[in-house]
Formats: C-alpha cells, sequence, structure tokens
C-alpha cells in the first residue's frame, strides 16, 4: 500500500558503510497520513477459504495490507483506539500477531478474528429480530438475493441495497425505494469472469477492478444486453466492482451473475452508515438486512473510474483514493498558510493544505438538503481535527449562492480570517495543473473548461471557456455564443428548454423553423418563454457546454422532457455517439462557426447545425449518427480555436482540458487526440475528478500562489 511521493538523495560524508540496516524508528515528531480503506488483500482472501486457518471464513479479516482505515477512524493518530475497533479488545492470539514485526498484522489496527473482533447477523425487516448469525446470516443472504428479495447490506463505508441484477421485478422495486427514475445502478460480481461475461474487460480495467482500491469501474456492456436495461437505461456502460471486503467476498460467492449494489440512502442524501439509521429508513422497505456491529464512523461512497484510452480518470474519489495527500508542486512556499478550501455545490469535495501538502476528501455529494449540509460540515470539522489544521484563510467558490461559500463566509467571521474567492473555471483548470505538479512559475496554459455552469469571478455566468492563466491570473479568450436559460435552473433540468432556445435565437419566432423543429416543440409553451426572454425575466444568458449536448439530446429525442439526474441527456447521447461509432464507419462532423465578439472574444457558434440535423432527421438518419455528427464536429472546432488562439501567443502554451463535460469519455478522446496530432502538451485529469469534485484542489492552489506573490508586490 506504499506510495512513492518524492525522492530526495542526501550526500553522506565519510567512508561508504558496509552494509544496510533498518533501525526501528524512534519517537518523535511524527507526521503521519491517515490512509484510504483498502480492499481484501490476496494473502486474507487465501485464509478466508482455508478451512485449517483460524479466520476462515471469518467476515472481517483484515492485515496491514488490507482493511478499513479512513472509514473507522475517529481522531488522530491511527491507533485502534482511537477508531470504532476500541470496543473489540484483542484476544490473545491477536494481540501477539499485532505485536510481532515479522506478522502480517504488525500493528495493523482494525486486525481481529472470529474470538475478540465485530460478528455478522442477519435481520429480517418485519421485527428486526435476529434471523442468523456469521455464516448461516451470509447463506440465508444468498438464498434471499436469489429469490428476488431487496437486502440492505452494511459494507465498510456504509449500507448498499442489494438485489439480483437478473430480476426486473427486483430492480423495479429498487428504483421505487431509492425515488430513482433512471440513473444507473453499480453492480457487484464475484470475479473478473463474471464481469467478463457481461462487460468489455480490458487488462488495465481489470487491474483496476483488483487494484487496493477496488473502485467501481465504467465498463462496456457487451452489444448482447445480456441484463436488463433497467438496470442503466439508455446507456453502453456498466459500473462494475468486485467485492472488497471479507464480508462481500463470501457473500458473492455463491453468484455467477452480479448483484446490484446501489448506495444505501433515499434520494440526495447521504448514504446511511448507522444501524438505527437504516432500520428507520428502510425496515419499511428492503426484506431484511445483514449488518454487523463494526460501526462506520466517516461514510465514504464506492469511488468510481473509467479507462480513456488506457488512462484511468476517476470521476469520484472516495473509497480507496480518500483522503487523497499529494505535496504541493515545486515553487510553492513550504511556510504557506494553513488552507481549507470548500470546493462547489455539486459533487461537493473539499481540501486542506498544511505544510506542503494538500489533502482532498472523499466525495461529499450535492450540497442542498439540511442533512447533506451538516453531513458536509461534520466532515469539515473531522478534517480540521484528523490533520491538526487551524485554517489561517478559506477558499471558496466565487458564486454568491452556493450553500459552500456561504458557510464559509460565515466560518470566516466566526474565526476572523480572511476568506479567498475563486472563479470556478479558473479553479478546474488549477486543479488539473497541480495534479500534473506544474511549478508554481509554471507559463500560462490554454485551459478548455466545459462545464455545465459556473460563476465567473465578475459575477457572470460561464460555461464553456478557454482560459489563458497561470496559478494567478487567468484571461478569458474563447467561449460558446451564450444561449438564454429559459426558466431559470429549469433550463438544466430540461432539454427541451435548450432546445428552444438555441432555435429561436438560429431562426427566430417559431413559424420561422423547419417543420420537423415545429413538430418536435408543438406542445411547448413556446410563445411565453420567448416572452419571458425577451422581457428578460428568468432567462439569463449562459454559456454552457452541458446545455447545448442538452439541445442535441432534445432534438433526437434521446432524453427530451426531464432529466431524471445531472447530465442524464448528455450521457445518453454520448452513449448513442459510441454505439454508433462502433459500429459504423466514422461520419463527417457538423461544422459550427468561429466568431469574434466585439470584446474580441472568440465564439463558436454552433448555428450551422441546426439545419444539417434538421436535413439528416428528414433524411431518416439515427439518433446515433446525429449525436456522432455533433460530437465529432464539437471536438473539431475546439481544435481549431485552440490553435488560432495558440498562433496568437509568445510561446505554444500547453493545453489544460478540465471540466465536467471532460467526463464524456468519447469528447475527451477525440479533442485530447486531435490537440496531440496537432502538436501539443495535452494535460487531462486522471487521479481526480476533471467535474467539481476537483475544485477545491484548484481553489487551494491559486489561494496560495496569489499569496506567495503578496510579498513581492509590496517590494514593488
Ligand atoms: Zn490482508
Ligand atoms: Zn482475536
Amino acid at each position: 500500500m506504499a506510495r512513492i511521493d518524492q525522492v530526495l538523495s542526501h550526500p553522506i560524508s565519510g567512508a561508504v558503510p558496509a552494509t544496510f540496516t533498518i533501525i526501528p524508528s524512534q519517537p518523535g515528531d511524527m507526521r503521519t497520513s491517515i490512509t484510504p480503506d483498502a480492499g481484501l488483500c490476496l494473502n486474507c482472501r487465501e485464509e478466508l477459504f482455508d478451512p485449517i486457518n483460524r479466520r476462515y471464513r471469518y467476515g472481517f479479516t483484515n492485515c496491514t495490507n488490507c482493511g478499513p482505515r479512513f472509514s473507522i477512524i475517529e481522531a488522530a493518530p491511527y491507533d485502534r483506539c482511537n477508531t470504532s475497533m476500541r470496543r473489540f479488545p484483542l484476544c490473545d492470539t491477536c494481540e501477539i500477531e499485532y505485536q510481532s514485526t515479522g506478522d502480517r498484522r504488525f500493528h495493523a489496527q482494525p486486525t481481529a478474528c472470529a474470538e475478540c473482533g465485530p460478528s455478522l447477523w442477519l435481520e429480517v425487516s418485519d421485527n428486526n429480530n435476529v434471523y442468523a448469525r456469521d455464516d448461516s446470516a451470509i447463506s440465508d443472504a444468498q438464498a434471499r438475493l436469489k429469490g428476488g428479495e431487496i437486502l440492505a447490506v452494511k459494507g465498510l463505508g456504509g449500507f448498499h441495497l442489494a438485489c439480483n441484477a437478473l430480476d426486473k421485478n427486483a430492480i423495479t422495486r429498487l428504483r421505487k425505494i431509492k425515488q430513482r427514475a433512471s440513473k444507473p445502478f453499480a453492480v457487484m460480481c464475484r470475479d473478473l469472469d463474471v464481469a467478463g461475461k457481461y462487460c468489455e474487460l480490458s487488462s488495465s480495467e481489470a487491474d483496476l477492478l483488483t487494484s487496493s482500491a477496488a473502485p467501481i469501474v465504467l465498463l462496456t456492456l457487451k452489444p448482447e444486453q445480456l441484463l436488463p436495461t433497467a438496470i442503466a437505461p439508455g446507456l453502453n456502460r456498466l459500473g462494475v466492482m468486485l467485492p472488497y471486503t471479507p464480508l462481500h467476498t463470501l457473500l458473492m460467492e455463491c453468484f455467477d451473475t452480479p448483484i446490484v449494489m446501489t448506495s444505501g440512502n433515499r434520494h440526495s442524501a447521504p448514504q446511511v452508515t448507522d444501524n438505527t439509521q437504516a432500520r428507520k429508513l428502510f425496515s419499511d422497505e428492503v426484506d431484511a438486512f445483514l449488518m454487523h456491529d463494526r460501526d462506520i464512523t466517516n461514510r465514504v461512497d464506492d469511488s468510481l473510474v473509467q479507462l480513456i484510452d488506457g488512462t484511468p480518470q476517476v470521476l469520484r474519489l472516495a473509497r480507496g483514493y480518500a483522503p487523497m495527500a499529494t505535496p504541493l508542486p515545486r515553487g510553492f512556499d513550504a511556510n504557506h498558510p494553513q488552507l481549507l478550501a470548500f470546493g462547489g455545490d455539486n459533487k461537493n469535495a473539499f481540501a486542506i493544505a498544511k505544510a506542503g501538502t494538500v489533502v482532498l476528501s472523499q466525495h461529499i455529494g450535492q450540497l442542498g438538503t439540511v442533512e447533506s449540509l451538516s453531513d458536509f460540515e461534520k466532515n469539515v470539522q473531522l478534517y480540521l481535527k484528523l490533520f491538526e489544521v487551524l485554517p489561517a484563510k478559506l477558499v471558496s467558490d466565487s458564486h454568491p449562492a452556493y450553500r459552500s461559500s456561504q458557510i464559509a463566509a460565515a466560518m470566516a467571521d466566526a474565526l476572523d480570517i480572511p476568506m479567498d474567492k475563486v472563479g470556478h473555471h479558473h479553479a478546474h483548470a488549477a486543479a488539473c495543473m497541480l495534479e500534473h505538479r506544474l511549478e508554481s512559475t509554471h507559463p500560462p496554459v490554454l485551459a478548455l473548461i466545459q462545464d455545465g455552469i459556473g460563476a465567473a469571478v465578475d459575477g457572470s455566468l460561464w460555461g464553456c471557456e478557454v482560459l489563458y492563466c497561470d496559478y494567478r491570473q487567468h484571461q478569458r479568450l474563447a467561449s460558446v455564443k451564450p444561449a438564454a436559460l429559459l426558466g431559470g435552473d429549469k433550463a438544466a433540468t430540461e432539454p427541451w428548454r435548450n432546445l428552444l432556445a438555441r432555435l429561436h435565437e438560429t431562426y427566430g419566432p417559431h413559424d420561422a423553423w423547419p417543420a420537423m423543429y415545429q413538430k418536435r416543440l408543438q406542445d411547448k409553451p413556446l410563445d411565453v418563454l420567448i416572452a419571458a426572454k425577451e422581457a428578460g425575466v428568468n432567462t439569463p444568458l449562459c454559456s454552457s457546454a452541458g446545455r447545448l449536448f442538452d439541445a442535441v439530446a432534445a432534438v433526437v429525442d434521446i432524453c427530451s422532457e426531464r432529466q431524471s439526474y445531472e447530465g442524464e441527456a448528455a450521457m445518453k447521447l454520448q452513449a448513442a455517439a459510441e454505439i454508433w461509432l462502433a459500429n459504423n464507419l466514422t461520419p463527417l462532423p457538423y461544422s459550427m462557426n468561429i466568431v469574434r465578439a466585439s470584446d474580441q472574444l472568440l465564439l463558436v457558434d454552433p448555428i450551422p447545425i441546426w439545419d444539417n440535423i434538421a436535413a439528416d432527421v428528414i433524411a431518416g438518419a439515427h439518433s446515433g449518427e446525429i449525436a456522432a455528427k455533433f460530437h465529432l464536429g464539437w471536438a473539431t472546432v475546439w481544435c481549431r480555436i485552440v490553435e488560432r488562439l495558440a498562433a496568437n501567443l509568445p510561446e505554444r502554451p500547453a493545453i489544460v482540458l478540465s471540466g465536467g463535460a471532460f467526463q464524456n469519455r468519447l469528447l475527451a478522446s477525440m479533442l485530447s487526440k486531435d490537440l496531440q496530432l496537432a502538436g501539443f502538451h495535452v494535460l487531462q485529469q486522471s487521479l481526480t475528478p476533471a467535474g467539481d469534485g476537483g475544485l477545491a484542489l484548484g481553489q487551494i492552489a491559486i489561494s496560495l500562489a496569489r499569496s506567495d506573490r503578496e510579498p513581492d508586490t509590496q517590494q514593488e
């Protein structure tokens, strides 16, 4: 589980020693980091199925190479007495292993056995009485899953709701419980063989699945459609994970088909971690609970990763990866003030900086409900305590309406410390630069940030922008021709509104539209919305990439009425394009215009696509072909923009690609290949999310770089 952060060399004086010895550490000022949880290691797995091993079929076996870490810690340092394992005193045999330097369990804080450690049981929802224990709890749970029941399973970082992935009725019931209309469910497969039956599986994907982080990996579904489409409606990929705890390993042993394992929560609330709370929420909904008595101190959701051209891209940084500590790149002042950065409101994660290290939190999620806000504040306090951080400055997004920004402002007031505000898109760029360890004085890059909607420092709403920036400053050089968000926030959930905005801007009043479009939107209140737009009521302009993708998804009727989860329309459009491109010759891209605005800003104007799409629809083109042509056109036009901008710069800049839209694997792959062919050095995030989950890192980097410069400014 070791990771090399840096290699330092020191010359030694005198004669070269003849031998090399590792001596015990001396007690002293120790700076230990808090490590992420790790999936079951191969040694522990072998012991789990070895009938003469004393941990045979024990659901909580672990060692120094695996097991719970962050999910059980309450305070620093990481010792058993500071974890939820405190209430399980070691038996004599475990104690001997724990004290033996040569043992795999030497100082393994959560070590345990059936005699001294946590135990497992199954209770039924009718009365919450214990129905079966230990191994019979496992076999009973297996029988229930086979029989179509839904189980709440307590895992490592929270509860899952589980059911047989081949059982349509169970899936329909699960969707009702989760109040989740069509957002895809992840599944757990016993091993790579089972995963490979349903999904395409490359060797890098297999490596990721079996890594100690054991994330959910997005795999391409086999075209045979062997699973009910209700698991991931309209998508060509499935989130798959392997069992990562001994408990899951035992549970999955008898299944040669996938089991749905979706986080145990209601709607947008955080994943449930506590037994009592789980009973309260799910007793009326699920059939049984597979539970244990090791408390989950810190909720950590499953991490989510995809591979883009063989390189992993973390979409959700949580179990197995978080807390993620990385040293600051060269050039940042080692004596910097301690910082706390709040991230954003969507896919929230926050970060702290102390003594040359920046730590990104696990995925906290959407900040909106009372529950999610209190969960956020609890986690912030925990990190400050665990990492012994006393922030000297707070950093937030520049969006005044973000709850995270408001909490930051209140905290800055209460602590009487200064606060920095960072533009949303600049933070995305800096997060990518930080991950690539660009030095603090690195020359400016061209950052293409494609995102939903984010606030610029002047309060305007940006979406898809090219910034010329370093860690300190940014200048906006290009954008998309903005369109009105008809109905404000409603435009983010109802794709047809964005189609209406683009059509009105292209063709004017709706009686002048091509007939195909008139028909497509015939039942919508077109006049009301256009009147509102003309009166400037709740129709802000925004240069969002996401909303343009929504508009195209609405034309081809992939997702027109309503998105039931964030990014649904764009994800389905991407899936349609990927399926088309996998089975057909690459079509010619739709062309888009590049225009220069009065303020010298270069703008992508998608106007030509609407005539082309109308012609293709009338000619009977497949929606996948239209989706593919749009993706190709979009990548092409941004590559041209970058080339034009770079030609006018004194030095050829590195190109940063970041923002939520680059979680679209097709777009990220096409654009980075185009740019590399054009001779650019392209930087994309891999270890940290390109979406808003990575924002806090950029906020830290920008704030530190700005404060580094302050003494210089004074000298000048
Ligand atoms: Zn182990
Ligand atoms: Zn023991």
